[in-house]
């Protein structure tokens, strides 16, 4: 999953890059709300965290050209100060949530990783595929409950997949909501990321379909498909 931060305090935004960059997300940031707002009209972000008091363009002004452009994403706004009327012009512009500062990383992380599942349809923290599971919250995966070691790639390509297990995935799309934009992106380096999820998590869990890109399948449900069809 891959994360923007549009933040101008340089301590915050470097503290919030590390909790996220930590818990597994692909993570952008920007110090103004020019370049925040073009980082994502113009990239396909899963979550969003949007300072309100920011130089160049204010953070509602931003949200409000997202919304009005159609970029869907979720968005947490920060608020400076515990003001009324700033959150309710941030959640009248189009925010799905919000938090005032000073606030606890970890509490930005979990509210973060609601907004990403339920964008994605999901609203356990806990994302099943058979006895494939992805605990959100401890960025573990486990198989048949043993837990599987993954680097962060790995984990970022499952991570989406998981997310959005009901439908193909190409590899474009994987390289544009796992890498961050500072990354040198090849798309090749997914099939090898691919090839080493196989290896860990088992080759029947991740179909390759032509053309197209991969499908998560649970292999007992597929086997019993193939039994009765
Ligand atoms: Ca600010």
């Amino acid at each position: 999953m891959r994360a923007l931060i549009v933040e101008d305090d340089a301590d915050l935004q470097r503290q919030l890059k590390d909790v996220l960059d930590h818990a597994g997300y692909a993570v952008d940031t920007a110090d103004d709300g020019e370049d925040g707002w073009f980082m994502g009209d113009t990239e396909p972000y899963d979550a969003v965290v949007l300072d309100l008091g920011l130089p160049r363009l204010d953070g509602v002004s931003v949200l409000e050209r997202w919304r009005q452009a159609g970029r869907d994403f979720p968005v947490l706004i920060l608020t400076a100060r515990d003001r009324w009327s700033e959150k309710v012009a941030g959640f009248d512009a189009g925010a799905d949530d919000y938090l005032t500062k000073p606030f606890h990383p970890e509490e930005l992380l979990a509210r973060l990783r609601a907004l990403t599942r339920r964008a994605a349809g999901h609203a356990s923290s806990t994302l099943e595929m058979g006895d494939l599971s992805l605990d959100t919250r401890g960025a573990r995966v486990f198989v048949g409950g043993q837990l599987v070691k993954l680097t962060s790639h790995e984990f970022r390509i499952l991570s989406y997949m998981m997310h959005h297990c009901d439908r193909v995935i190409s590899r474009t799309e994987l390289v544009e909501h796992i890498y961050d934009q500072d990354f040198d992106r090849d798309s090749n380096t997914i099939e090898v990321f691919v090839g080493r999820l196989r290896k860990k998590i088992g080759p029947e869990r991740i179909e390759t379909v032509r053309g197209l890109g991969y499908r998560l399948t649970d292999p007992v449900e597929a086997g019993t498909d193939a039994k009765t069809g």
